[in-house]
């Protein structure tokens, strides 16, 4: 029997990297297609795209992968720690896949490909109405597709387990209410501080030129390996990992707001180094892939937020910014500098929302997707419950459903589910970052100096280089050897912004 298991798992490695190839290739004609692609190539490129993701949902459901995996399930006898590890995540990739029936599949692509057009012409005109039917559609597949995947407690569990594995409403609930709960009183008093930091430095003119010299050089501070990246422009930006050796990320330059591009290139950048940190002898299974969304957005926002918007960065950040902007700067210290990248303001829209405020927002759409997949609520009631909450939570009104309900595309691509995956970055980034301050001896003033290698090297231990081998919720908490919780997150940003507002005390926390 184990000399038959020596030649299963390799003929199930073989088919397995073949099909993650095919992901990767698709990756990078996606990653094409938004920073080189010439305008006119679009419907060829939509034809590559769609052939591809064909063979690959073809390659990873055929039914001898389903045998080769049900053998090495019952009997892995044979197989070490990390091929079983491979062999689990594996026959949870297959399980989801073969799932779903084709013509649900076939359905989703359409209507989503569909209500995607419906919504930028919606957002366009800020007109719900327009958008309303093709949303309800999404959500009836969607409802369709958890029933499919089949789920213990509540149906958003089917579709919040696509991005972070096993993570269900029961787990999350209590933590984003402890996170509401605690974010209150912090938001209710940084908004209503009589003195606010100025943040008019950050919208002189800096020119796009000396602010890309500036990124890169900031990319190689973090150590994100210049040999397996690229840096380009695109719309949107983001990161996509072909390989742990062919990492790409993307910025935009906004020459009248500094943070935009750095700390995009900050955010992406920490996106790549979990990509580049992931063990590529291990390449093409799961051990070499990134855990969940949740944990990947921690290592942006670790880098961006914790790291980047730190005193210390700023600190040594300060005179490389003074070298190419002397007079943009002039007169400004870091420590001017520090606060107005620390001002906080409540702003209707998501992306452009800081570290403090962008979390309700996230508990807001959570809250409504939730409620919409029951059908607690229906599609028509979005707008006003959406209105209704955000002044509940952050005391303001979108000027219009465009500001508001219709302001991302999420529910248009069929990405109910998602959205918590932002707020678990954040959370796990501060739980990881209390715990480098721990066990890295003087992080600051490494900090201040630019030596960041002693934290790359902690993440790389503790969370990269482990790929899927744990569940999400199980690295982090072997990583900081706690279970998450949203208290590590409180309490920086406690520390953080009553040093920016010169607060000492907050306030008992309210529902
Ligand atoms: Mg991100």
């Amino acid at each position: 029997m184990a000399k038959d298991m020596k030649k299963k798992y390799p003929e199930l490695k073989r088919r397995m990297k073949e099909a993650q190839a095919i992901g990767a290739a698709s990756g990078l004609a996606g990653w094409d297609q938004e920073t080189m692609m010439p305008p006119k190539a679009a419907g060829s490129r939509a034809e590559q795209l769609a052939a591809l993701a064909g063979v690959y949902h073809e390659k990873t459901t055929e039914p001898a992968i389903g045998r080769l995996l049900r053998k090495l399930t019952k009997d892995g006898k044979g197989l070490g720690s990390g091929e079983r590890a491979c062999v689990r995540e594996w026959m949870r990739d297959y399980r989801r896949a073969t799932k779903l029936p084709v013509d649900l599949v076939r359905e989703l692509a359409k209507v989503t490909s569909l209500a995607q057009d419906a919504w930028i012409k919606a957002r366009r005109a800020s007109d719900f109405g327009s958008f309303a039917p093709w949303l309800k559609r999404v959500v009836a597949l969607k409802r369709r597709e958890a029933k499919c995947l089949g789920y213990k407690g509540h149906p958003y569990d089917a579709l919040l387990d696509a991005y972070e594995p096993e993570m269900t409403v029961e787990m999350l609930d209590p933590i984003i209410e402890g996170l509401r709960e605690g974010l209150v009183p912090i938001v209710a008093a940084l908004l209503g501080a009589r003195k606010k930091p100025d943040s008019r430095v950050l919208t002189r003119r800096y020119p796009e030129a000396l602010q890309e010299e500036l990124c890169r050089e900031v990319m190689g501070i973090m150590g994100v390996d210049r040999e397996a990246s690229r840096l380009d422009r695109s719309a949107h930006p983001f990161c996509c990992g072909m390989a742990p050796t062919d990492v790409r990320i993307t910025t935009r330059f906004n020459e009248r707001w500094l943070p935009q591009a750095l700390y995009g290139v900050m955010h992406e950048s920490g996106h790549a180094l979990y990509e580049q940190g992931l063990p590529m002898k291990q390449h093409g299974t799961p051990l070499a892939e990134a855990v969940s969304l949740g944990v990947h957005e921690s290592q942006s926002r670790l880098w961006e937020n914790m790291i980047g918007r730190s005193l210390p960065f700023v600190k040594f950040i300060h005179p490389r910014l003074k070298k190419r902007f002397p007079a943009q700067l002039a007169g400004v210290g870091p420590r001017e500098l520090f606060r107005a990248l620390g001002r906080v303001e409540a702003t209707p829209i998501r992306v452009e929302s800081d570290e403090v405020t962008y979390n309700l927002h996230i508990v807001l759409r959570y809250d409504l997707e939730k409620a919409l997949l029951v059908g607690d609520i229906g599609v028509r009631d979005l707008p006003g419950l959406w209105n209704d909450r955000m002044k509940e939570l952050l005391g303001i009104t979108p000027k219009d459903d465009a500001h508001g309900v219709l302001q991302d595309t999420h529910w248009a691509q069929g990405l109910i589910g998602y959205f918590p995956t932002y707020l678990l970055g954040n959370l796990n980034a501060a739980q990881l970052w209390h715990r480098i301050r721990r066990d890295v001896p003087a992080v600051d003033s490494k900090i201040a100096k630019g030596s960041l290698g002693p934290i790359l090297k902690w993440l790389r231990e503790r969370v990269h280089r482990h790929g899927r081998r744990f569940p999400p919720a199980e690295l982090i908490r072997r990583a900081t050897g706690r279970p998450l919780s949203p208290g590590y997150f409180i309490e920086y940003l406690k520390g953080k912004y009553g040093e920016i507002y010169d607060i000492s005390s907050w306030g008992p926390a309210r529902g």
